[in-house]
């Protein structure tokens, strides 16, 4: 059986979740309330970003009625959050189970918290379209496993003990030229932000860089949201190159399903 943390995949530290869920329960309690009483007025925005995420879909010919992704639902989870936005669960315990928790389906925290996704004006919708990645390869597997995966993202999605940061770093530091201006800059403060901005040249965001998992959905995230016109990453090569590499999957697809 799959561990707690390994079931879930969400944005933020979901990992520790069902720990820190038994010891904060007294305070969780009143938060979910309070949830509750002020979920109505949010559920407009839910449905809405839900609707609007479904259609982009659609129109790349990833769902329609009955058919591949329509089979995933968004519930809105009783619980608060904990620091996820949303989260799916990619195989579900039995205790999660019992818990009302299913597979296939995206969760978002009972008070919809306003947080910001990992790109500069990240909202629900982009939510929303990050975690149908995982729920992509949750419904298809196999697909997933094909040698485009590996080619555009450097290691498999299933692989969680590599950091591809970590593995950035390294494949940089060989760069003589690279290496040279990095050196050049005298402050500490001033080297981290050269690493940053030289990163989101080849990750989408710095939680991009976490897993190839996440590296996958963020770029899937920005994928639907900027799928008519990609080519204004094309001074993030990286970003660029990965993006191509999903639509080109997500055209396979939908081939293969005749949409
Ligand atoms: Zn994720």
């Amino acid at each position: 059986m799959a561990s707690i943390g390994s079931a879930l995949a969400g944005i933020g530290g979901v990992l520790t979740f069902v720990p820190r869920v038994i010891l904060q329960a007294t305070v969780l309690a009143t938060r979910s309330a309070v949830a509750r009483w002020r979920l109505d007025s949010k559920m407009d925005r839910v449905n809405r970003s839900f609707q609007k995420v479904r259609n982009e879909l659609c129109e790349v010919g990833l769902l329609d009625d009955g058919v591949y992704l329509d089979c995933i639902d968004l519930e809105v989870a009783l619980l608060p959050s904990l620091g996820e936005a949303g989260y799916v669960m990619l195989e579900a315990p039995k205790r999660l189970r019992m818990l009302g928790f299913r597979e296939g389906v995206i969760y978002l925290p009972g008070d919809i918290p306003d947080l910001r996704t990992h790109i500069p004006g990240g909202n629900l919708a982009d939510t929303i379209r990050h975690e149908y990645g995982h729920c992509w390869q949750w419904l298809d597997p196999e697909f997933f496993e094909g040698a485009w995966y590996e080619k555009a993202f450097s290691f498999a999605y299933t692989d969680t003990d590599t950091v591809p940061a970590e593995a950035w770093v390294l494949r940089k530091r060989r760069g003589r030229d690279f290496l040279k201006r990095y050196k050049r800059l005298r402050t500490e403060s001033g080297r981290d932000k050269f690493l940053e901005k030289e990163l989101l040249k080849d990750f989408v965001s710095q939680y991009a860089s976490t897993q190839s998992r996440e590296d996958f959905a963020e770029t899937f995230m920005l994928y639907l949201r900027h799928r008519r016109n990609l080519g204004k990453f094309r001074a993030r090569p990286g970003v660029y190159r990965k993006l191509l590499a999903v639509e080109r999957a997500v055209k396979s697809a939908r081939r293969r399903l005749g949409l």
